[in-house]
């Protein structure tokens, strides 16, 4: 495979760009690459500059359940622009996403939108401190909530995959409010309740820890997070920003049945365009700006491009039995990529259509188990899989996704590929 083209492009884009990319992982260095460059892509797969096409896994780190390029939201997006792209003002879009949003996420009352996910998850938090007039929040080893100053505190997603334990330019102040726990660790959550309990003001977690790989919980610890955090009323706070639209319609809550007090959501709901939400019950969210007093504000923010684009994928999400077809056709594919993989000594952790192969014998329940895998060996089996024709999140420390448009020919040819490894 020819990768000439993207190559020289990188070359160019580090004379202009620090790293020669927007965001750390995309420079493929954990997995000893260069980057690519896309020249465009279209359902399941995508094309470099050089002409190579792959079957995608990672799909804009998953945005694209419904597949790049989608037809019914490129029409809806070509029709919306023609109307203007911003204006600064309300629209009826932005009420008729809010609404629908809240119907999926019956918790989510009250809706606002923000452009990306780290901003959402920053607001939400901003929120719950206000609310509860307390300061502290708790959060877990490995999980990303994008990089606000305070939330990159033992963080996963790229944090982890550049190997960076705490960021520089973060004054140890502006994280002394952050505590930090081992997921799955009740023992953990207890003592620090237990010592700071009435002035924690939430605790923070996505429900499948999907910025770590995909770590799902075990022995009910979602559903013991949800009471320890009514027993000190503090709030829970679910980022959701992989896995709303991703499980079920209704986010991971609705997939384990526990409900927080706010949710974030983002990746899918903008359909890939950058929007991102966070909400929650009303006289949480009357805090904010301008009923309450906790500000929080944004130019673009519920723009109308993103909006619609939101809209035409939530619409295409609400068929009937998509969530019914999509994890039983990944729990099947998931299975028999396991058969595969595990003589080979790699071990695949899943929920749903989120799965990333571990190199370990057993499936990791916390961030440390995850860092103890075999980096190395999955290097080296990424750039196989590039190297054939399919790309997948290109670090141990994120998932992969399986999307409606991975047809069962995909799905196959992807298995076969994997058997030669
Ligand atoms: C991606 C992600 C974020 C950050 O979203 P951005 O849009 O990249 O700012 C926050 N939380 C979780 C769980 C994410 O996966």
């Amino acid at each position: 495979m020819n990768r000439e083209l993207s190559y020289k492009a990188f070359e160019e884009a580090r004379q202009y760009i620090p790293g020669g990319v927007n965001s750390p992982v995309r420079a493929l260095r954990a997995v000893g690459e260069s980057p690519l460059f896309v020249d465009h892509a279209k359902g399941v797969t995508f094309t470099d500059i050089d002409g190579n096409e792959y079957i995608d896994f990672c799909l804009s780190w998953g945005v694209f359940i419904a597949g790049h390029a989608n037809p019914v939201v490129q029409e809806a997006v070509q029709k919306a622009i023609l109307n203007g792209t911003s204006y600064g003002i309300p629209t009826l879009l932005e009420t008729q996403l809010a609404r629908k949003v809240s119907e999926l996420i019956p918790s989510m009352q009250q809706v606002r939108f923000v452009n990306s996910g780290t901003e959402a998850v920053m607001s939400a938090v901003r929120v719950a401190r206000g609310f509860t007039n307390r300061n502290y929040i708790v959060k877990f080893e490995g999980c990303y909530h994008g990089h606000a100053d305070h939330l990159l505190v033992a963080a996963g997603s790229g944090v982890a995959t550049c190997g960076i334990t705490s960021s520089a330019g973060v004054p140890d102040g502006f994280a002394q409010y952050t505590l930090v726990a081992p997921f799955n660790d009740k023992e953990a959550v207890d003592r620090i309740f237990s010592e700071y309990g009435d002035i924690i003001a939430a605790v923070i977690v996505e429900p499948v820890p999907a910025n770590m790989g995909v770590v799902p919980e075990k022995n009910g610890f979602l559903q013991y997070l949800r009471d320890i955090t009514l027993r000190y009323e503090a709030l829970l706070i679910f980022d959701e920003v992989i896995t709303g639209f991703r499980l079920t319609l209704g986010g991971a809550q609705k997939y384990y049945g526990i409900t927080p007090d706010l949710t974030t959501v983002g990746k899918i709901v903008g359909g890939g365009f950058p929007a991102a939400a966070f909400g929650g019950r009303k006289e949480i969210m009357s805090m904010l700006a301008p009923e309450g007093p906790v500000y929080q504000a944004g130019t673009l923010s519920g723009n109308p491009i993103a909006m619609t684009a939101g809209l035409a994928t939530l619409s295409i999400l609400s068929e009937k039995d998509i969530y019914n077809n999509l994890n039983a056709k990944a729990e099947k594919f998931i299975a028999e990529l396991q058969n595969i993989l595990r003589p080979k000594g790699i071990t695949i952790s899943s929920v749903g259509n989120m799965f990333t192969p571990f190199f370990r014998k057993e499936t990791p329940t916390n961030f440390r188990e995850v860092s103890q895998s075999n980096q190395k060996e999955f290097a080296r089996f990424w750039r196989y899989m590039l190297n054939n024709g399919v790309y997948l999140s290109p670090s141990q420390f994120e998932a992969n996704f399986v999307s409606i448009q991975h047809t069962e020919k995909y799905l196959s040819d992807v298995l076969e590929i994997t058997k030669g490894y």
